[in-house]
């Protein structure tokens, strides 16, 4: 079955007792029990609804795995994988990391003497070298945000086979439409559900899959314990967002590629960060691990000056924070992921003055197109003369 029959198809997308063509709503805390002698599959919601059941199993049989477990975001996902670790584990992350993984290792894991480095992502030798004798996992993030590097998924479970390590990685940018981790080796898949599975800018959600029954079960019980499960309403939404993810997928990776060589070719714009760029460094990496570019690129302006002006003249898409819904979404880091962080540091991880990420949405190619070039006429600094093609 290939991936939009699987979208729909490709588990119990129906309900079986009623043939109800979508999973309806379990709106219930506790289930009344047949007997109190013997058990049965579901007691309590934090330990299991049918509804969270039904978006589990989707998500799950999206990336090719056994095992779902959905969080109330996409944090809560991260934290319940990264707090199953112990005090005295060491972990090598990928420096481009999400910011809230970055504030939770910084501010959170720390605290349980949980030990992290981070290197750059886009050398394999870094990785290895971090590894200590107390290592316990290499996560990744690929591609990152919001610079869009890339890091080879094949290369850095090598190392960790090598090493008996654990992988986890946040498949958030490119979803299992795009690229499937677990099929190259990685142990332990999340998504922030917020972006493109659930796709509508409605939903804060996080899911963690697995096909490795001792990871689930740790992963599990954390979210027994820990408690952060997504509601079911939140589940119902995400499920319904779900099943348009190819199209959606499809058409905002198509315009991303198109807008990207437009932006590439443009005299005001300095740079582009796409991986389905040629110009890319990790395009060759990104070509072998995932089958498309994905849906968000960034690219940098003169100054700020620039951006203001482009921003002011842009019409279609949103400015906000977040990325993958069905809507573009402009945001500019340094005064919304990367607001807390020092310029000179923001500066020298890449997040310059001039820098925007863009999220492209399911709009008219054509439309978007035309909007981002007319916007960009009102940047007046043109920083390069413009490549014939
Ligand atoms: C948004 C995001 C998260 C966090 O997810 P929330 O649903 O906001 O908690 C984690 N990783 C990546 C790559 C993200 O884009």
């Amino acid at each position: 079955m290939k991936n939009n029959t699987k979208l729909i198809h490709g588990y119990n997308a129906f309900d079986e007792m009623t043939g109800a063509s979508s999973i309806p709503i379990y709106q219930c805390s506790t289930f009344k029990q047949i007997s109190i002698e013997v058990g049965q599959p579901y007691t309590y919601s934090r330990f299991g609804n049918p509804t969270r059941t039904a978006l589990e199993k989707a998500v799950a049989s999206m990336e090719d795995a056994e095992y779902g477990t959905a969080f109330a975001s996409g944090m809560g996902a991260i934290s319940a994988v990264l707090l199953s670790f112990k005090q005295g584990d060491h972990l090598v992350m990928c420096k481009s990391i999400y910011g809230g993984t970055f504030q939770l290792v910084n501010e959170a894991l720390e605290r349980f003497g949980i030990e992290v480095t981070f290197v750059d992502e886009t050398n394999l030798s870094a990785w290895e070298k971090a590894i200590q004798p107390n290592t316990r996992a290499l996560y990744l993030e690929t591609p990152s945000n919001p610079l869009l590097s890339v890091t080879d998924i094949a290369g850095v479970v090598a190392i960790a086979k090598e090493y008996k390590l654990a992988t986890i990685m946040d498949n958030t940018f490119m979803t299992p439409q795009f690229q499937k981790p677990l099929a190259m080796g990685v142990d332990v898949v999340i998504h922030s559900a917020t972006k493109f599975i659930n796709g509508h800018s409605d939903v804060v959600a996080g899911i963690v899959v697995t096909n490795d029954e001792a990871w689930h079960n740790k992963i599990f019980l954390q979210q027994k314990v820990l408690g952060g499960i997504l509601g079911v309403e939140d589940c119902w939404l995400t499920m319904r967002g779900l099943k348009t993810m190819g199209l959606r997928m499809e058409q905002s990776a198509k315009s991303a590629q198109i807008i990207s060589e437009m932006l590439e070719n443009h005299p005001v714009v300095k740079k582009v960060n796409y991986p389905g760029l040629p110009s890319h460094p990790g395009y060759a990496v990104q070509q072998k691990q995932a089958t498309s570019g994905g849906a968000v690129l960034s690219f940098e302006l003169e100054n700020q000056e620039a951006v203001f002006a482009f921003s002011h003249a842009l019409k279609i898409p949103i400015v906000a924070v977040s990325l993958g819904g069905v809507e573009s979404i402009l945001s500019y880091p340094v005064t919304m992921s990367h607001a807390c962080v020092a310029k000179a540091e923001r500066e020298k991880q890449g997040v310059t003055d001039g820098l925007l990420r863009l999220s492209v949405g399911i709009e008219d190619t054509e439309d978007l197109l035309a909007d981002l070039e007319q916007a960009l006429a009102a940047v007046k600094v043109a920083v390069k003369v413009p490549v014939e093609r």
